[in-house]
């Protein structure tokens, strides 16, 4: 539970498509899950305002987007878009807005864009306190006292006129606006990058709609704008519609052209398309079916590439931008240090090659790329509170880091006060015969076993090529860089298949746990050796009594009777003795006597092969 400070400050990204509120301590930044009525979600308030045409609002939020699709007309969504801007400036965004868009006098002789429900006008501060209001609640039932503070994030190119209109819909909503900070910079200090002088970063945010790219410099301690590029027209809703006019295309084929697709099928495809993209950043192909009605029922499967040929083009213009804002800011490519992902489609794995590719070095994504620009702003929300902020990861790793091994073990790579830079390296293994995944588990403690430890991520290694357990070599690396940022990558040699993962150590954890961690090792550290050594020899006496028993199952009758009785015995009193016996040491002199009894098994084994081999060979010569 959060302490009861007095001047709680929180961070606020109020963005096109959602919203978030978060918040950091001396445990780091984190969103607020809370909803208004104390339940939890996934932090993202759709930015989007159902109003009453009688006056009043209907929803604000998840609830709101239902109206979208019956009542266009009365739900406002991408206010942002008008924020601060001049009525003729918006004429051809307001084509693209199903609600009306008006003219409302402004000062200073302008007149500026407002939105017209009913009767009402409303001008875009006004809609966008609506949204704030809900963050405002949700940060007081997590709270559980009034919040009236706040920062809130704006994109770089805002000028400030919009800047204004955003402090503006703070002060509607009742927040009183601490600071006004770009997003990029947000996501920068979300990594924690304020504390290398001298950087260069490249912050690269692609959301639903909106796309930019923006260059800052770090120097002394602040950052600042070298360069902003970007489409407000280029996002995740563009891949969306490609996927949409694939499908109709292919329908249209299949049952001829005249086929019309009904709002109410549209919408179920723009859902359905949005989630078969988003499962293919994660799986290589998508089957899917569309009921078209009368009975008839349209499958069809999509695969990564089929998706990376049809975005391809959008992607490009977001490289282009790149480099243009590269070429703005008087830099090469490689004086980028570091690249930081902002926006749910960054996600997209071919977003990251092709980004890889432009700056040649593996991009930021430890943190939720939806979460980073709320997380950043509450970090400065932190430092303005006057809380102090514990940096637990300038020049030494605090705790150990590792992986789970099987039997709930913990493999450690990188021991407590290694200093930062550093990198290490294992080489693991499977266990099952023909396994072809391998589930990681990234653990951070000082204990042996991994129920005992904090995890910080999990992943998966697929498609290793079926082999018999032992044989795939799985290179495990963990690196941390100067910024205390883990990439942990995992890559089978075999098959060369790769999968990585990254996560920031210090994430969650205050001075004093890290202590009572420590102490909490040491305490244990007798008892945690025993049991690890314990499930290290039970782990052995599984594989090698299978493997016998493969072994046993393959020489068939040609094994001399005998020989396979004491072994068969002599296995069953192992595996009994490894399940009940604690007794590591016992175990494993019992293992050792059993291996030296299976000697003859596998020269048996061997021998049996070279004699297939050889009646292979005369058997295919006499063919
Ligand atoms: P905005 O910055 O416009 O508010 P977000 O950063 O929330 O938008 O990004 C929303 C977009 O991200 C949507 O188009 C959504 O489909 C896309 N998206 C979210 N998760 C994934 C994913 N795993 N793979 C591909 N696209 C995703
Ligand atoms: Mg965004």
């Amino acid at each position: 539970m959060p302490t009861g400070q007095t001047d709680t400050i929180v961070g606020i990204d109020l963005g096109t498509t959602n919203s978030l509120v978060a918040y950091a301590d001396e445990r780091g930044p984190r969103v607020i899950y809370t909803t208004r009525d104390g339940a939890r979600d996934n932090g993202m308030v759709p930015s989007v305002v159902a109003i009453d045409p009688a006056g009043g609002v209907i929803d604000v939020g998840r609830s709101a987007r239902l109206h979208a699709i019956e009542r266009p007309e009365i739900t406002v969504y991408s206010i942002k878009r008008l924020m601060g801007r001049g009525f003729e400036d918006v004429q051809e965004e307001a084509r693209r807005l199903p609600y009306r868009v008006v003219r409302r006098a402004g000062g200073q002789g302008r007149d500026i864009a407002a939105v017209q429900i009913g009767s009402r006008v409303y001008t875009p501060p006004e809609i966008s306190a609506f949204i704030l209001r809900e963050l405002k609640a949700r940060a007081e039932a997590y709270f559980e006292r009034p919040i009236s503070k706040a920062i809130i994030t704006v994109p770089a190119y805002f000028d400030d006129t919009q800047r204004q209109a955003t402090r503006d819909a703070g002060k509607i909503a009742g927040l009183d606006v601490i600071r006004i900070i770009n997003e990029p910079t947000a996501a920068a200090l979300a990594y924690g990058l304020d504390r290398h002088d001298d950087s260069t970063i490249a912050v690269y945010d692609l959301g639903g709609g909106t796309f930019d790219v923006s260059i800052l410099r770090l120097s002394g301690g602040t950052f600042e704008v070298l360069s902003t590029h970007g489409d407000t027209h280029l996002g995740g809703d563009d891949f969306d519609w490609e996927i949409i006019r694939l499908v109709q295309q292919e329908v249209r084929r299949r049952y001829g052209e005249h086929l019309a697709f009904p709002p109410s099928t549209l919408q179920g495809l723009r859902n359905l398309a949005e989630a078969v993209k988003i499962r293919l950043s994660s799986q290589d192909q998508v089957d899917f079916e569309i009921d078209l009605g009368q009975g008839r029922n349209f499958g069809m499967q999509l695969t990564r590439g089929d998706l990376e040929r049809m975005i391809e083009p959008y992607v490009q213009r977001t490289i282009d931008s790149c480099r243009q804002a590269l070429c703005d800011a008087k830099l090469e490519p490689d004086a980028i240090d570091q690249v930081v992902l902002v926006g749910g489609s960054t996600r997209i794995p071919y977003v990251r090659r092709r980004l890889r590719e432009v700056f040649g070095k593996e991009p930021y994504s430890a943190l939720n790329p939806d979460e980073v620009v709320a997380l950043g702003a509450s970090v400065q929300a932190s430092v303005m509170a006057g809380l102090k902020r514990e940096v637990l990861l300038l020049d030494v790793v605090p705790l150990s880091l590792g992986i789970e091994t099987l039997g709930g073990a913990v493999a450690k790579l990188i021991l407590r006060n290694t200093r930062m830079p550093c990198q290490a390296t294992e080489m693991f293994t499977t266990f099952l015969d023909g396994q072809t995944s391998i589930k990681l588990t990234v653990l951070q403690g000082e204990r042996e076993l991994a129920k005992d430890c904090r995890t910080l991520g999990e992943f998966e290694l697929r498609g290793i090529p079926p082999m018999p357990a032992g044989m795939p070599k799985v290179q495990v690396t963990f690196l941390i860089d100067q910024n205390g940022i883990l990439h942990v990558s995992a890559r089978e040699q075999r098959s060369g298949k790769e999968a990585s993962i990254q996560v920031i150590p210090a994430h969650g954890l205050t001075r004093e746990e890290v202590r009572q961690m420590e102490k909490d090792a040491y305490a244990h550290a007798r008892q945690d050796m025993k049991i690890h050594r314990l499930i290290d020899v039970r782990n052995q006496v599984v594989f090698d009594t299978a493997k016998a028993e493969q072994a046993l199952r393959k020489a068939g009758p040609t094994l001399d009777p005998n020989l396979r009785k004491t072994i068969t015995e002599s296995m069953a009193n192992l595996r009994r003795l490894a399940e009940t016996s604690e007794d590591s040491e016992a175990i494993y002199q019992a293992l050792q006597d059993f291996d030296r009894m299976t000697i003859p098994l596998a020269e048996h084994a061997v021998a049996q092969a070279l004699k297939e081999a050889h009646q292979q060979e005369t058997g295919e010569r006499n063919s």
